[in-house]
């Protein structure tokens, strides 16, 4: 099955208007990059304006309220990001679980909310270095996939991001091999769970991936893509992440 790549970014708590002309370069790297696709999950403040000045970039958010309006201070809802112009949100991040204490039942709601919103979503899901060393990152990885992945999971609206906590900002990735285990132990988690429709989704690798690595790392088997922060915040740096995915195509 081909599954067309994905190359999402993750500006995180970085970016203002004046990062934004960063956008123009990776939008005509968009263009160019043939059959690879590209989504940038911005701060909620930027999304309009980035619609404005990139309509042809799929820009999206880093989490949604799973609640539709209501007495949330500070959080935002699926229709307030849509109204934005987002496509898509990121799901279940290794910091919002760690900083904001999400659960697996917190991240299915979130993933929920946005398929009743018409929205994409990329739920993350990845191990602690502990839980690495002590042999248990495929039952981790898999035991939040099983817990998070919504009622409706399907590759037209939904992808997996492995994200090992370890190696997310910290220069480390797991190798290759490792990287090709997990995703196929996700593969097999998401055919028992939702059927023939698994070998459609995308399962995209995160964690320290720049434009010296991505090539490696999305060719491992059953990488169908990436998430990147770092290397995401300038044109100069994902661009090669987005070249990197077109020439395996
Ligand atoms: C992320 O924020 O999802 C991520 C993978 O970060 P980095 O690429 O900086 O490790």
């Amino acid at each position: 099955m081909t599954r067309r790549k994905l190359i999402a970014g993750n500006w995180k708590m970085n970016g203002d208007l004046a990062a934004l002309a960063e956008l123009e370069g990776i939008a005509r790297a968009a263009d160019s990059a043939g059959n690879v696709e590209v989504a940038m999950a911005l701060p909620a403040t930027l999304i309009a304006p980035a619609v404005a000045a990139t309509p042809g970039l799929a820009i999206g958010a880093q989490d949604v309220h799973p609640a539709p309006r209501g007495a949330h201070t500070g959080c935002i809802s699926v229709a307030m990001i849509a109204e934005a112009g987002a496509r898509f949100s990121i799901v279940g991040h290794s910091e919002r679980r760690a900083d904001n204490y999400e659960t697996d039942a917190d991240v299915k709601a979130k993933a929920t909310a946005l398929l009743a919103g018409g929205l994409s979503a990329i739920l993350c899901v990845g191990e602690t270095l502990e839980q690495r060393e002590a042999g248990k990152a495929e039952a981790v990885v898999t035991g939040q996939l099983t817990a998070s992945l919504p009622k409706g999971a399907a590759a037209d609206w939904l992808s997996i991001a492995y994200e090992p906590v370890w190696a997310v900002g910290t220069g480390r990735t797991p190798t290759v091999a490792d990287i090709a285990a997990m995703h196929g132990a996700i593969r097999a988690t998401l055919r028992t769970a939702i059927g023939a429709d698994a070998d459609a989704m995308r399962l995209l690798y995160g964690g320290s991936v720049t434009g010296d690595n991505a090539a490696a790392l999305l060719a491992a088997g059953d990488v169908d893509g990436a998430l990147v922060g770092g290397a995401s915040l300038t044109a100069a740096k994902f661009v090669p992440i987005i070249e990197a995915a077109a020439g395996l195509d």
